[in-house]
């Protein structure tokens, strides 16, 4: 066995070793490569180890990694003529985001105001607020409107070092304007850099059409809905918001199995706002991720850990409900059960930046800057099906990975507010640069004097 700095060359790099490269990148402070065995989702003790590299390097060609180690080793065996010294800086996988409702039109800020109020979220949809305002504005808006808006999120994502993004619809609830927002979507992975994966929630809220038939919008969900969009190949997963008020245990169960005969792989939000039993029905429908998860019992835990279903947890959207309660992360590492961290960005919790993300898991769910780190890149890769491509800087993984100006791992979470993110490599080409938009930042200051 090699040792674990060594270089690890593919075989078709060794041949062409000498070969020109894409990009070399050197001397990172600390190179943070999440390798090892990335076949599951890490649990416990294992998200501890990030695969530190000191005085990393890190070679791509086509878009692929090719070499990881020592920037001593991997200089010496490749040349390139576009070279980033990554001195005194950290290099990490890119961030993956597994859950977002990235599509919408509108927005929500008079409702934030209630809610510093007093009123709660579920007493704002009562209202035919919430998710049913968005709606509203979403069915209005042309699907030009919705990729401008669209790209507006992606390119702030990106800025803040998110190379993949899973993208739901559910602001359309009707056959046709969930397919207009999956259209979107399509558009948007083909124009964007950052990579979406399309989710169908057709079951995110009962629309007001059906307020007196709640069971008549489950079967359209079932019965239509999903069938067309598994026919048109337009989502890779199906999710339901099983709350209590919103879906019921049993319709969640049916709408998912039902998506899941259609090869739409299910995720839940589950046990958001009270303990309804969603992450028992996650572990019982082998479900890839149960998301949010706050008010979880230890035995709907367990029973995820034992089918290896990923928690998917929100602290933003925690935040953003304003009663103190978050996810119990400590329960869920102790427990055994994997857990990965995303923005959950919409309306309600409009945050687009992984970095606060993580810095709101330290403070609030007392996870280690390490085991929010993992949680944030190989873990949501596996919450997205997508762990063999991406979420760790390994030997013929594409190369998404983010330079961020600080001296070590641990400043994420410690350091927060602000972007930390000074490059951000998005298969193998560099697409942001705050460096040198600093410079020339400089340069027109000096201009001006
Ligand atoms: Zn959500």
């Amino acid at each position: 066995m090699p040792s674990k700095e060594a270089v690890y060359l593919s075989k078709a790099a060794k041949a062409k070793a000498r070969e020109k490269l894409d990009l070399l990148i050197v001397n990172a402070n600390e190179l943070v490569t999440l390798s090892g065995d990335n076949q599951k989702p890490r649990i416990g003790k294992q998200m501890l180890d990030i695969g530190i590299i000191r005085d990393g390097g890190l070679a791509i060609k086509d878009g692929r990694i090719v070499a990881v180690g020592k920037t001593r080793d991997v200089a010496k065996a490749f040349k390139a003529e576009n070279v980033i010294s990554a001195k005194g800086k950290i290099v990490l996988p890119g961030f993956v985001d597994p859950h977002t409702h990235l599509v919408f039109a509108g927005s929500r800020e008079d409702e934030f105001q209630m809610r510093i109020e007093g009123a709660s979220y579920m007493e704002i949809l009562d209202a035919g607020g919430g998710i049913l305002k968005t709606v509203r504005d979403t069915r209005k808006a042309s699907v030009e409107k919705l990729v401008e808006n669209g790209t507006e999120t992606l390119n702030i994502m990106l800025e803040h070092g998110t190379t993949t993004v899973e993208a739901k619809s559910g602001y359309g609830l009707t056959t046709r304007d969930e397919l207009k927002m999956l259209e979107v979507m399509q558009r948007l992975n083909q124009m964007h850099t950052v990579d979406l994966i399309p989710t169908i929630p057709g079951a995110h809220a009962v629309p007001p059409e059906f307020s007196n038939n709640p069971e008549g919008y489950v079967h359209l969900v079932t019965d239509e809905m999903l069938p067309k969009v598994a026919e048109k190949g337009a989502a890779e997963f199906c999710d339901v918001f099983c709350e209590r008020g919103v879906f019921s245990l049993d319709q969640s169960r049916r709408i998912l199995s039902a998506g899941k005969k259609l090869g739409l792989k299910p995720k839940l939000h589950a046990d958001e706002m009270s303990p309804l039993g969603g992450a028992e029905l996650a572990a019982g429908l082998g479900a890839v991720s149960a998301d949010h998860a706050l008010f979880s019992s230890d035995e709907g835990i367990k029973a995820m850990a034992e089918r290896g279903v990923i928690a998917t947890l929100l602290p933003a959207a925690a935040f953003s409900l304003m009663n103190g309660r978050y996810a119990d992360a400590r329960t869920m590492i102790n427990l055994g059960a994997p857990i990965a961290l995303a923005t959950d960005f919409n309306p309600n919790c409009w945050i687009e930046n992984q970095q606060l993300v993580i810095a709101l898991a330290c403070h609030f769910m007392k996870l280690t800057p390490a085991e929010a780190i993992t949680a944030a890149t190989i873990n949501a890769a596996h919450a997205v099906s997508r762990a063999p491509e991406i979420g760790s800087l390994e030997v013929g993984k594409k190369a998404d990975m983010i330079v961020l100006n600080v001296p070590n791992h641990k400043f994420l979470g410690y350091r927060f507010g602000s972007n930390l993110v000074d490059k951000v490599i998005k298969n193998g080409r560099l697409v942001i640069d705050t460096e040198a938009s600093r410079s020339e930042f400089r340069l027109l200051e000096e201009q001006e004097i």
